[in-house]
């Protein structure tokens, strides 16, 4: 029997985990400097927790959750996105005693039952950053600056960020009676999960990507003519701090965002490398979540990145950074391997990444394997070395060689830091 992984999910091998990694340490990094700080959330929650909050009729919550009764026969569901775990925990901890803004960032799987396709998986990964406390337009512009700066960090380029305003419960109803009115006459048309959202929620409709749908939708009214002087001036102000600082966006009124909890700001940012799922990133604000959560009336905003993208676009664009051990120690015969092993170990200890041979083999073959690990140095013990408590060395890259003194091993390693690497 030969198992395969599961539709949908993959494994994350060298050499993609390294961009993995890369991504992961310049966006702590990142993060850190901002003033969030990492909470790691349980990948299991109740599955009401995620119905009440991205909503029933959201595609999420409808057709794409791994949902399962425990043996206790509670319903228990995979989670699909963060920030529905991290509202819980802001809750649940009282976390609006402490000192306000509460930044936060978690890295960690979502899984989601979709149909598996170029940069869509069933478990996918994502970085993701709430912030709570602040309804300032500030906090909008910080994390949107962070997440262009992340980004450009990582070695992205030609991102298109895209923005919206999509109200608040004040001026949303205004705008959803219009376009009830603008879709009325056309409803028969639409695909069916149009029509389904027509009568739930008809913001959803300026999401669909059916084809036909995108027509029918064009001269559509614009969520950002119906927004309440409160919603505007926080929209303006955001867009004049983003100005401010350089960043360029787009404006999309049709950025509704799939889930019920948005208010006001959403952003998605997009790169035309990615083919049909071009988003790398998306979030907004959800000013009224924590409140729903039964917890004390807290704005909040947040985002989230998609990895595999993310590892999908720096993989195009940047060359392969395998890491490579520094030294590899080549030994001929049971004696210089044991004494070839006291040496790794002692140049471990110190820091350095050091492969070493095991059992028999000769010592061209040894070489050559040096060789295609791409290893700096090889260290060779053979019978006379051990007499003479002496080690040859190989710079594999300048083709140098010497002896060197058993105890000086790794003078060696380090002299090589200053030669020149192809
Ligand atoms: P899409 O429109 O692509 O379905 P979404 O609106 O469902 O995205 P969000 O819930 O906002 O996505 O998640 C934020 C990011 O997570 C997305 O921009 C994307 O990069 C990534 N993402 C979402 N779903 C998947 C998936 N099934 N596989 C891989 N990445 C995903
Ligand atoms: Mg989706």
């Amino acid at each position: 029997m030969i198992y395969s992984a599961l539709k949908g999910v993959q494994d994350i091998m060298p050499p993609d985990i390294f961009i993995w990694q890369r991504i992961e340490s310049s966006a702590r990094a990142i993060l850190y400097n901002y003033g969030f700080r990492e909470i790691r959330l349980p990948i299991i929650e109740s599955t009401e927790l995620f119905i009440r909050s991205i909503g029933e009729t959201s595609d999420i919550v409808d057709k794409e959750m791994y949902t399962f009764p425990d043996k206790a026969n509670r319903s228990i569901t995979l989670r699909p996105e963060g920030t529905a775990s991290a509202v819980r925990c802001y809750v649940e901890h009282n976390l609006n005693t402490l000192q306000s803004p509460q930044k936060f960032f978690y890295a960690g799987p979502m899984f989601r039952y979709e149909r598996p396709q170029k940069g869509r998986f069933r478990q996918f990964y994502q970085i993701g950053v709430e912030a709570f406390g602040s309804a300032a337009p500030s906090q909008d512009a910080e994390l949107i600056i962070m997440l262009k700066n992340l980004l450009e960090q990582i070695g992205l380029r030609e991102l298109s960020f895209e923005i919206n305003s999509i109200g608040c419960e004040a001026c949303r109803p205004d705008y959803k009676n219009a376009l009830l009115a603008f879709f009325g006459d056309k409803l028969g048309e639409f695909c069916p999960d149009c029509v389904r959202r027509y009568s739930v929620n008809p913001l959803r409709i300026l999401d669909c990507k059916v084809e036909r749908c995108i027509q029918l939708r064009q001269g559509a009214p614009a969520v950002t003519d119906f927004l309440c002087v409160d919603c505007r001036t926080h929209f303006d102000e955001l867009l004049g701090i983003l100005t401010l600082m350089g960043v360029r966006y787009a404006l999309n009124p049709n950025l509704v965002r799939g889930l019920d909890y948005y208010t006001r700001t959403t952003f998605e940012v997009t790169s035309e490398h990615l083919g049909a799922q071009k988003a790398v990133a998306a979030g907004g604000r959800y000013d009224r979540l924590v409140k729903e959560f039964g917890g004390p009336d807290t704005p909040a905003i947040g985002f989230a990145i998609g990895m595999e993208r993310l590892a999908a676009l720096l993989k195009e664009i940047s060359p392969e950074q395998t890491p490579a051990p520094k030294a590899f120690i080549a030994t001929l015969g049971k004696e210089a391997e044991k004494e070839g092993f006291k040496i790794a170990e002692t140049l471990r200890a110190k820091g350095h990444w050091i492969e070493q041979n095991y059992g028999d083999a000769t010592l061209k073959s040894q070489l050559r394997k040096a060789d295609r690990i791409n290893a700096d140095i090889a260290l060779i013990i053979g019978e006379n070395e051990l007499q003479e408590g002496k080690v040859q060395w190989k710079n594999l890259k300048t083709k140098e060689q010497g002896m060197i003194e058993i105890n000086n091993v790794e003078s060696v390693l380090t002299d090589v830091i200053q030669s020149p690497h192809p």
